[in-house]
């Protein structure tokens, strides 16, 4: 893959995608400023090299038309704070009026671009549109994981018009880190699944099945398993349609010799609620009418020590509903397993990383992936259809490149 380093940038305009998508407060006040900080080192880099710097991104869902909430404001203040640097914001990302002002910018000058998502041009990978961000820059670089499973016009169409294209530093990094652990991994590998269902992890699923060592499934995905294994489930969230899958899969890793782990205990609850009764139980003794809301004490131990002599783990996924304190033990544990292991360990996926933060032990992770749906889509073993496009753009631009 063709990174920023490949390219001669000097004096150039630099075009970056990034993921600036950070969670405002109800007052726009920057609550995480994680995403941010993950693409210092592109931007570093580009002004180090006399560039003139034009950064887009996109902000939530204003669904194709201008919401002053979702402005990129507060993101450009907080940038132009951390790299203690001017960095001005423009009041849209394309259009006449942004050609004339990126045309006046001068070597090391930021600009941000508005929300690439008040047109809907964006999210329909319109080519015109892609055109005319593409007509801002000598130069394109794909900074943006997070979005790259997205055929989006600012990181799919775009690379059939910029004059050259490539990765940035973190696109590159969070790529390599996946691939590195997939294909030739320090074993044993072992795969942490979590979360609500079995339907939006199944593809992931059956492929990391053909990777891993062990699988170890968790959250509300383990009660179609656990359900498929002739287990009473009470009231818990079951996805029925998918108990011959989940029976499939058990047997496919029974083939395979990979080790497959269900939670054994559980944290139950008579209602979907914070202040709900709840009780720890064998899987067996689900009381009717409860639910299974988080892995229990006895799954954590198992877990744990079933991790202990990982060399590489990727985990994706929460072990139970861990945003209610009540049921956010199992994941807390999970998160001091994996950080105690001697494993490599990565972490994708927007929850498993917001559990891992708020446990504090962000630094205890060797890589956290900036992407949910990407790493997703990494995990199904899937290309990202952005990479495709980048890939292509390098193939047919080749010596212009
Ligand atoms: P996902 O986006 O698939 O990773 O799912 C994350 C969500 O799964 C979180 O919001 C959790 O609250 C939810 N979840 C995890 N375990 C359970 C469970 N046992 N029952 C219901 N929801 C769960």
């Amino acid at each position: 893959m063709k990174s920023i380093r490949d390219l001669d940038i000097d004096g150039k305009r630099v075009l970056i995608r990034v993921d600036f998508n950070v969670p405002y407060d109800d007052q726009q006040n920057i609550t995480d400023d994680t995403r941010i900080r993950a693409v210092l080192p592109t931007i570093q880099y580009v002004l180090d090299h006399n560039a003139i710097l034009i950064i887009c991104s996109h902000m939530a869902r204003p669904g194709g038309k201008v919401v002053p909430e979702l402005s990129l404001l507060p993101v450009a203040r907080r940038l132009g704070r951390i790299i203690k640097h001017n960095v001005s914001m423009a009041h849209d990302c394309v259009g006449p009026d942004i050609k004339k002002i990126v045309s006046a910018m001068n070597p090391c000058d930021i600009i941000l671009l508005e929300n690439l998502r008040f047109h809907p041009e964006e999210e329909q990978d319109d080519d015109a549109f892609a055109k005319e961000l593409a007509d801002l820059c000598d130069v394109y670089i794909n900074d943006a994981f997070a979005v790259s499973h997205r055929a989006n016009a600012s990181v799919s169409a775009i690379t059939r018009y910029a004059p050259v294209a490539a990765a940035g530093f973190l696109l590159i990094k969070e790529l390599t880190y996946f691939s590195k652990a997939m294909s030739d991994p320090h074993r044993p590998l072992v795969a942490i699944v979590g979360g609500a269902k079995v339907s939006g992890k199944l593809e992931a699923l059956e492929n990391m099945i053909n990777h891993v060592d062990k699988l170890i499934i968790g959250g509300a995905m383990a009660n179609t398993f656990l359900k498929s294994l002739g287990i009473d489930m009470g009231n818990s969230k079951v996805e029925l349609s998918l108990i011959d899958t989940a029976q499939n899969i058990i047997k496919k890793a029974k083939e395979k010799k990979i080790k497959l782990y269900l939670p054994v205990d559980t944290v139950v609850a008579d209602r979907f609620d914070e202040r709900a009764e709840i009780k720890v139980v064998p899987m067996q003794e689900i009381p009717a009418d409860w639910m299974s809301l988080d892995i229990g004490p006895a799954t954590s131990l198992l877990y744990s020590e079933a991790l202990y002599n990982a060399k590489t783990i990727i985990w994706n996924g929460p072990m139970g509903v861990f945003e209610m304190d009540a049921f956010s033990r199992g994941t807390g544990a999970m998160v001091q397993s994996v950080a105690n292991s001697y494993a490599l360990t990565i972490v994708g996926g927007g929850d498993t990383d917001v559990a891992v933060h708020k446990a504090g032990e962000s630094h205890r992770m060797t890589y956290i992936s900036t992407g949910g749906g990407a790493f997703l889509t990494l995990m199904e073993g899937k290309m990202l259809p952005a990479v495709t496009a980048l890939n292509e753009a390098a193939k047919n631009l080749g010596g212009r490149n």
